[in-house]
């Protein structure tokens, strides 16, 4: 299974194989996006992260 690269574009393709990578995401989210309002676990993930 892929590894997601980045919350905000995985968004904009929807869930693919990688449903449960982003499903656990949002479940473990610490940062959200403040450009998408995407969430993830890691900064790393988003394009403009920010702690939550
Ligand atoms: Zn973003």
């Amino acid at each position: 299974m892929a590894k997601i690269k980045k919350m905000c574009k995985a968004a904009k393709d929807g869930f693919k194989s990688n449903e449960d990578e982003i499903l656990s995401e949002i479940r473990n989210a610490k940062f959200i996006c403040k450009k998408c309002l995407r969430s993830a676990s890691d900064k790393k993930l988003l394009c403009e992260p920010k702690k939550i």
